[in-house]
């Protein structure tokens, strides 16, 4: 079971969790216990490490960085789909209405 937030997943001992909520730049994705950092950021902030530095400020960013999204978008409601009692009971337990998952509204 997915804790939902970051002191429950500190808790139980679990490696990541998910809020629900978008991280400070905005990503909807899962987050890792150890910092709290988000898979996305994370990603992004290998990818500075690399130096690719362009990769943030070249003109296909924010196409790439939409088409990635509507992807985790569609990996989500495929999940969603295939496992959707077991994500109700997560999103009832959030205090959210699982007929509307929030990534559904994006
Ligand atoms: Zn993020």
């Amino acid at each position: 079971m997915l804790s939902k937030s970051r002191k429950e997943a500190i808790e139980k001992g679990t490696k990541t969790y998910f809020t629900g909520k978008y991280c400070h730049r905005g990503h909807m994705d899962a987050r890792y216990t150890a910092n709290g950092e988000c898979y996305t950021c994370r990603e992004d902030r290998h990818m500075r490490e690399k130096g690719e530095d362009c990769y943030v400020i070249d003109d296909g960013y924010f196409e790439r960085e939409k088409k990635r999204e509507d992807e985790r978008k569609k990996k989500m409601i495929d999940y969603y789909q295939r496992n959707k009692e077991r994500c109700d009971n997560i999103i009832r337990g959030m205090g959210l209405d699982p007929a509307t998952p929030q990534w559904f509204q994006l």
